[in-house]
């Protein structure tokens, strides 16, 4: 387990929908609902094989499919909207950096695998996916345990370029693709880490500004709980609520990114709305940089050890855990990280 703990201030929007819900559809669908609460797991299963669509998944996920299929079909019948909110395009983002087996606090972590993988809205497949690894500079040697972590060598990343080439071909690659100009697109990450600690202390260890398409992203962990009416899962625990089995090797970003995408591409089969739910409080952590008096260039790290918090202020709507938060290295999603 890694010593390093992390804690997370965060914020949350709750918007009155109630008054949209007098249809008499919703009276149906709310009944609808409760029935399938009452059924059987075998009898959720055969109505969903009855009506095409997948039976993968425990009973938390069949039970969402066949309301959510219902639903679908009850408000386009009574010319209602469907409200399901997606975006063309997604850019699933899975940094690895370097670690020690015990990172001690304020540990410099710096990027040295920077994976990215393409979902269609439209497709709804993978369309590609971008792939570099970068070479550390303050830390230039891995740790035989990070070798170990994520399967990256030493020549690796030898043979690598240093972060800002990267983030530059990164940048070139959404271009290619026209993302952020003629196609939207989000981020999206599994927790907060990747944007809210690896990129954020990546930019200030090689002096660059903040990347603007970095600022807000998708954590599909919370998409994921809100969705399935369940915990925030780790990766491998979200896949296993899926009854999918992790494909490639565990922390090898892009097999992480691919793997996350897998997730992303059940939520949208499944009928979830799939929208920005954290943005990086820049503002916030600078002040917290200045606190702590480390030099330019050091990451500000969040420890048991440190109380400063990094602010991550998440928009979403009102849903189950829609409220004010402070997510401490005891919280799931800060420990199952490590
Ligand atoms: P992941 O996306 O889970 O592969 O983790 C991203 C990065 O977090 C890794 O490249 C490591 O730098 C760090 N990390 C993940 N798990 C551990 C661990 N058990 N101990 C130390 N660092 C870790
Ligand atoms: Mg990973």
């Amino acid at each position: 387990m890694c010593s390093i703990a992390y804690s997370f201030l965060v914020f949350t929007e709750c918007k009155g929908e109630s008054s949209q819900y007098s249809d008499s559809v919703y009276k149906e669908l709310s009944r609808l609902n409760g029935r399938i609460n009452q059924m059987s797991k075998v009898a959720i299963v055969s109505r969903l094989k009855r009506l095409k669509l997948s039976s993968e998944g425990n009973c938390d996920v069949l039970k969402t499919r066949l309301k959510n299929y219902y639903k679908k079909q009850k408000l386009k019948s009574a010319n209602l909207p469907t409200a399901v909110k997606l975006l063309p395009y997604y850019v699933i983002v899975d940094f690895e950096a370097t670690c020690e087996g015990v990172n001690v606090p304020d540990y410099p972590h710096e990027i040295i695998e920077f994976p990215a993988v393409l979902v269609s809205t439209e497709q709804q497949q993978v369309v590609d996916h971008f792939q570099a690894y970068c070479r550390p500079l303050v830390n230039p040697t891995l740790s035989g345990f990070c070798m170990e972590l994520t399967g990256i060598s030493q020549e690796e990343v030898d043979a690598a370029d240093t972060f800002p080439q990267v983030l530059k071909d990164f940048e070139a690659w959404l271009a290619k693709h026209k993302l952020g100009s003629k196609h939207k697109f989000t981020i999206v990450t599994d927790g907060p880490w990747d944007m809210g600690r690896f990129m954020y202390g990546q930019c200030k260890i090689s002096g660059l500004a903040y990347p603007q398409f970095a600022k807000k992203w998708i954590n599909v962990r919370k998409t994921f709980s809100n969705f399935y009416k369940c915990r925030r899962f780790s990766l491998k625990l979200m896949l296993e609520h899926l009854e999918l089995n992790f494909e490639g090797r565990p922390h090898c970003g892009l097999d992480d990114a691919r793997n996350i995408a897998r997730v992303l591409l059940r939520l949208m089969s499944d009928g979830a709305s799939i929208q920005v739910n954290e943005h990086i409080h820049l503002l916030a952590l600078e002040e917290k940089s200045k606190v702590s008096n480390k030099p330019e260039g050091v990451v500000v790290p969040v420890t048991a050890s440190n109380p400063y918090t990094i602010a991550v202020k998440v928009q979403q709507g009102c849903s189950q855990d829609a409220h004010s938060t402070i997510l401490s290295h005891s919280d799931e999603d800060s420990t199952s990280l490590m």
